[in-house]
């Protein structure tokens, strides 16, 4: 579902040239979760961001459901970036919209009738458990809540992937979990892929399938998670 071949960023740092990704290969299978491990400053944010083109890759290639991600521009990125949803550690709600407006605002972009955008938004709020909260503001919900907003706004557009950009990392444990549970049930559900980046080995331990481990911009183990990780 997505394949990184030899994929290498150079950021520009004034007069310095920062090698973010060194050299990255993946393979991410159709209806996985996968996680990507790694410490701060290991590439892992410029992993995810060149899935859906947010960075452009200095070299190598991108294939997401087929399509050749790095050769998209315009229209064509739009569309395929429609494909892809994107959860991140900061929620990005737009604060002076209601949860019914968050969510609605990328059906709105992409053009659905008032009356389709109430229907799918009626679904997805009931996806992620959020009934009864549909006239709150962000500022009126928790960080649980919060999150499941994002990923119901992730979801809009029928994603067949789902990045999740450190989404349970400013959240507490027990959240943590629920949050987890309800992307487990997503990927069982719907057979959603999800490519997801931490920090946390406990994040990996609890919903991924396989794993890459990320430092200083290579990949330096990767495998399931269940042959990783030692059984008693
Ligand atoms: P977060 O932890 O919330 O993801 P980051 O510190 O990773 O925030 O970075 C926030 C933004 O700044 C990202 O878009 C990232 O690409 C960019 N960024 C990160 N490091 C640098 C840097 N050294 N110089 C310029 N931009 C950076
Ligand atoms: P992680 O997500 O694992 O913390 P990042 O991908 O954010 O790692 O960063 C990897 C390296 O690239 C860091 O050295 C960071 O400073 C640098 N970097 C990230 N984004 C930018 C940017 N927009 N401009 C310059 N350097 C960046």
């Amino acid at each position: 579902m997505i394949a990184f071949t030899d994929v290498r960023k150079v950021y520009n740092q004034g007069s310095q040239k920062v090698v973010a990704l060194d050299g990255v290969s993946l393979l991410v299978k159709p209806g996985e979760i996968f996680g990507v491990l790694g410490q701060s400053g290991a590439g892992k944010s410029t992993l995810i961001r060149c899935v859906n083109q947010l960075e452009k890759p200095t070299s190598g290639s991108v294939v997401v459901d087929g399509q050749e991600m790095t050769k998209l521009s315009g229209d064509k990125l739009r569309q395929a970036r429609q494909r892809i949803g994107m959860i991140f550690q900061h929620f990005n709600l737009l604060s002076c919209r209601t949860v019914v407006e968050n969510i609605a605002f990328p059906l709105e972009v992409m053009g659905y009738s008032r009356l389709k955008r109430r229907a799918k938004v009626e679904e997805l709020i009931s996806l992620v458990g959020l009934t009864g909260k549909a006239d709150a503001y962000p500022a009126q919900l928790s960080g649980g809540q919060k999150q499941r907003v994002g990923i119901a706004r992730a979801l809009a557009g029928e994603p067949k992937v789902l990045l999740s950009d450190e989404a349970t990392s400013a959240l507490d444990p027990q959240t943590t979990r629920s949050i987890l549970d309800l992307l487990r049930d997503l990927n069982k559900r719907m057979g959603l892929t999800i490519l997801l980046i931490t920090h946390e080995m406990a994040v990996v331990k609890q919903i991924c399938d396989s794993v890459a481990v990320l430092n200083a911009g290579k990949i330096v183990e990767k495998g399931y998670v269940s042959d990783l990780i030692a059984k008693p």
